[in-house]
């Protein structure tokens, strides 16, 4: 048998690519080498993009009306990239993750198509006397059932995810009774359903095609259940996962096209996202299983009506007088400063504090912001020096030996509730102690909670004080007082 030249060539571009983007994936695991990794990356999906167009070309070759699906083939590339490029270029850093959680639907979307595609275009193998060959299309059957509930959980779960992060669903968890079992249920009948597609003769009465259809809708049912079961405070490690059970759709559908790419680079995004997943579930002091099972054991929190007291409000110029006297400053940034694009005067007020002799650090969260590694870019685009710039391991012991700290738009990573309170939403995830310095100010809009919904005490403390409003308007306030 001799192998075509644009497929030869399509097998050794692949490789290329496949190999660019473990490079892509190596080079953004560090900071420093980060933009080549994005560049290799670039360079792995242009190759990719080219190779598969040609091969596409290649086998509608010599078909009857050709020119329809050249016409559908250029015409959904070009409509896809308009909307790509466009979306990509008016999204703020805020929008970010809702957008990824959105690109992953279109991933688990594609996945339960393609599943679709290769069932109604193949043939079942009802019907088909035992033998090889209905081995082979039981195993292509298997491979289509999980493909399209991998899909389909992945596509409602982004959508819910997407909603829930740009605040169009409330972020607490949908506590629905017996959640678990209704989990691990879904789980048990997808199994069952599968084994009955792939074993069914036809001859009980039933389609195949109505199995697969019930497979579907308790997918895309599973999906929505599992991300809206799960809380605010825990939709980092989310959004990672769903990245991760993206890559397995895309690798399920690589095996439905054999394409040996697809799969190779499913695995690599599966894989990748389930680790991260599995290092900020670490870092966040969640339970990796519970949280990848849609909040298995987490029970629905009391409700908080604690009266914590009054809280305590200051003024722009007091804030630079207390500044003015100080000598170690801690700024701890959080969502709030994003949404105000109070960087840059927060840049200001770091230079301006360090130019009178007072020691001026930042303490960053893992998760503070919306997506890790927010806060970072903001104060780099602002040209704060990386070497004020620490992470919360690195600078929660030296709260209590520091004069002010500045929490500017940041709740639930400062929440003493986390660490004191078992009863909690975010109970043991750490958090920036700022509680331990001697002046705690707080610059936020309202007492209203942060993105776990959950009320504060750190607001209520004694040697916490409130400054109201914008926090860039207001950290400008403190720069002319000073
Ligand atoms: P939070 O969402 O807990 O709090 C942000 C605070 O900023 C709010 O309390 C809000 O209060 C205040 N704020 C908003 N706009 C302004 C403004 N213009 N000026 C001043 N203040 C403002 O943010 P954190 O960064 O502390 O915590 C991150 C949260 O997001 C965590 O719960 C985390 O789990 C979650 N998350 C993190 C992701 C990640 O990957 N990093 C992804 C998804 C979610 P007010 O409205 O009163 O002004």
């Amino acid at each position: 048998m001799t192998i075509g030249i644009i497929p030869a060539i399509t097998t050794a571009a692949y490789i290329i690519a496949a190999l660019l983007f473990i490079l892509a994936l190596a080079g953004l695991s560090k900071h420093e080498s980060s933009k080549s990794g994005l560049t290799y990356g670039i360079a792995g999906m242009a190759i990719a993009l080219v190779a598969t167009i040609a091969l596409a070309l290649d086998r509608m070759k010599g078909i009857d009306d050709e020119w329809i699906p050249v016409v559908l083939l250029f015409g959904a590339i070009v409509v896809g990239a308009a909307i790509g490029f466009w979306r990509a270029k008016i999204v703020e850093m805020t929008g970010m993750p809702e957008l990824i959680a959105l690109l992953h639907s279109f991933v688990g979307i594609a996945a339960v198509l393609i599943g679709w595609n290769g069932a109604l275009g193949g043939f079942h193998s009802a019907g088909v006397a035992a033998s090889d060959v209905r081995t082979l299309t039981n195993v292509h059957e298997a491979e289509i059932a999980i493909g399209i509930f991998i899909g389909a959980v992945t596509f409602t779960g982004s959508i819910v995810a997407n909603l829930k992060l740009s605040g169009k669903m409330k972020s607490s968890p949908l506590m629905l009774p017996g959640k678990n079992f209704i989990n691990i249920g879904a789980l048990v009948l997808f199994a069952a359903l599968t084994i009955w597609y792939v074993t069914t003769d036809g001859s009980t009465g039933v389609q195949p095609w109505i199995l697969l259809a019930a497979i579907t809708v308790l997918a895309l049912l599973l999906g929505w259940h599992l991300v809206a079961s799960i809380g605010g405070g825990d939709m980092p490690v989310v959004v990672s996962m769903l990245n991760s059970y993206s890559g397995w759709a895309a690798a399920a559908s690589g095996f439905l096209l054999n394409n040996d790419l697809l799969i190779v680079t499913g695995a690599l995004v599966g894989s990748s996202g389930a680790y991260l997943s599995y290092i900020m579930c670490k870092a966040m002091n969640r339970s990796f299983i519970s949280v990848i099972a849609g909040g298995f054991g987490i029970e629905a929190p009391a409700s908080d009506d604690t009266d914590y007291g009054e809280h305590r409000e200051t003024q722009a110029d007091a804030v630079a007088d207390l500044l003015s006297g100080a000598k170690s400053v801690i700024i701890t940034p959080g969502y709030g400063m994003a949404v105000a694009q109070a960087q840059y005067p927060v840049a200001d007020l770091t230079q301006k504090l360090r130019n009178k002799g007072v020691q001026v650090r930042f303490g960053i969260h893992p998760v503070a912001g919306r997506l890790p590694g927010h806060m970072n870019v903001l104060l780099a685009e602002a040209k704060v020096p990386y070497d004020i710039v620490e992470e919360m391991d690195e600078i929660n012991d030296d709260f209590g030996d520091t004069d002010v700290v500045l929490v500017i738009g940041a709740n639930d990573t400062v929440n003493p509730a986390a660490s004191e309170d078992p009863g909690s939403p975010i109970a043991g995830m750490p958090v920036l102690e700022v509680w331990n310095a001697k002046d705690v100010i707080v610059f936020k809009r309202s007492m209203a909670a942060g993105y776990a919904g959950v009320q504060n005490p750190l607001f209520f403390r004694d040697n916490t004080q409130m400054l109201f409003g914008d926090a860039k308007d207001r950290v400008d306030d403190i720069i002319a007082a000073l």
